[in-house]
């Protein structure tokens, strides 16, 4: 049976009625790593997730939009963009609990910034105001395929073994991120201007995340499916 791999989803309000959404580059991308995903839509009720966590495998926690401030203590900057508090608890109690049953879990782009809010980690709320020289991350018009700025990726991290290079072109599309580290989480990648690019636990297996948007890049770049066979590997039961 192939590992099943539970993704979450994006709550979205539009004019007629409520959505939860998901962009179909991660289903692909998961499927293209050989494992089943299935969508875990956020319900209404937090402790859900830990019915969720009983059925899979594998967690990837996916992009999005911001994270509430309040999780980390701080108000919101005016440069603060749409956030959903229902979301971020879902996905702050899904990523714990998998942490506690040893599930692996990928976080991507607002994945990640879950990931280290959820462990006590803070955030930039906006790194074009919050951060003097920061570079470009969010290309707005640009495809979301397209590479945009270098990463360094550090030489003793999970990352590091999964991509086999010191330094990858990425794309980026983000506008938060990481400000102080979680106590159990390094830092595994860094753009040229400092900004924290990927995150892993120190103590588990596979709790690895990345800023960048791997699902978007695996068909024309399919080195970048190598994250994705990473996750999938790691939640293949022996
Ligand atoms: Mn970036």
């Amino acid at each position: 049976m192939k590992p099943v791999i539970g993704l979450t989803m994006s709550p979205e309000d539009r004019p007629k009625k409520p959505y939860c959404i998901v962009s179909r580059h991660y289903v692909q991308s998961i499927v293209m790593a050989g494992a089943l995903p299935i969508l875990l839509p956020v319900c209404g009720d937090a402790a859900m997730a830990d019915e969720y966590i009983h059925r899979i495998d594998g967690l990837l926690l996916t992009g999005g939009g911001d994270i509430s401030p309040l999780l980390y203590g701080e108000n919101p900057i005016k440069e603060l963009d749409c956030f959903s508090l229902e979301r971020d608890e879902f996905e702050i109690r899904l990523f714990k609990r998998a942490l506690e049953k040893d599930i692996p879990v990928l976080g991507i782009c607002r994945g990640l910034q879950v990931m280290n809010v959820a462990l006590g980690g803070t955030l930039y709320q906006d790194v074009f105001s919050q951060i003097d020289n920061a570079l470009g991350h969010f290309p707005k018009e640009l495809p979301v395929d397209e590479l945009y700025h270098s990463v360094q990726i550090e030489r003793h991290s999970r990352l590091h073994r999964i991509f086999g290079q010191d330094e990858i072109h990425v794309n980026s599309h983000h506008h938060q991120s990481v400000k102080e580290t979680a106590t159990d989480f390094k830092v595994t990648a860094l753009s040229s201007d400092g900004i924290i690019e990927g995150i892993e636990h120190t103590r588990k297996d596979f709790a690895v995340a990345v800023q960048w948007h791997p699902e978007d890049l695996t068909q024309r770049y399919p080195d970048f499916c190598k994250l994705f066979k990473a996750l999938v590997d790691a939640s293949t039961p022996p």
